[in-house]
């Protein structure tokens, strides 16, 4: 597993290895859900309900995906999909306390962490990234088009990570220029 987006909301959304058709999704099956969440340093602790709240999921990942892959482009992300984020975080806000930490404050949810509290912090972290920027910053992955924030010094990261899909891009023309007549 590879958490290269920098920011929540972004690794959720790469959480299936390819689009439009992923060979693997890591919210398929509660057991590889609890694997990542517990991976990305949101560990679920209430498992109940995990089953249940897979589909939902599911969803807001891929809202979240076609809010922030036209963000890639410069282009405007879709109505829908902005609103169901919103609605995602809203319904986190409503639970939510504002708790001290670092100096500051920030929303917080109490324990035990259960699948909803992971989805509200993806929420709030999308609604974070949306009005905070820094959205020129935002990437996707030529090759897999997994969604990443760049924030290397010179600002020219191309790829989800050097050693997938930029080793593998780089072998490819390397082949390509020997195998060229
Ligand atoms: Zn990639």
């Amino acid at each position: 597993m590879e958490l290269v987006g920098n920011a929540l909301c972004l690794d959720f959304a790469n959480t299936v290895n390819s689009r439009p058709v992923a060979r693997r999704d890591w919210l398929a099956v509660p057991e590889q859900a609890l694997t990542w969440a517990r991976a990305a340093g949101h560990p679920i602790e209430r498992q109940a309900d995990l089953t249940a709240a897979l589909p939902g999921a599911r969803e807001l990942r891929e809202s979240v995906f076609r809010v922030f892959d036209p963000l890639t482009r410069g282009a405007d992300p879709p109505r829908a999909d902005l609103d169901a984020v919103t609605a995602v975080y809203a319904d986190g806000l409503a639970h939510a306390a504002l708790e001290r930490a670092d100096g500051r404050f920030g929303f917080a949810w109490p324990a035990p962490r259960t699948p909803r509290t992971l989805l509200w912090e993806v929420a709030a972290s999308a609604a974070d990234l949306l009005s905070r920027g820094p959205l020129e910053r935002l990437g996707a992955c030529p090759s897999c088009c997994w969604l990443f924030l760049d924030t290397s010094k010179n600002g020219r990261r191309r790829w989800c990570s050097m050693t997938t899909c930029g080793s593998r891009d780089k072998a490819r023309r390397y082949y390509a220029t020997r195998t060229s007549p």
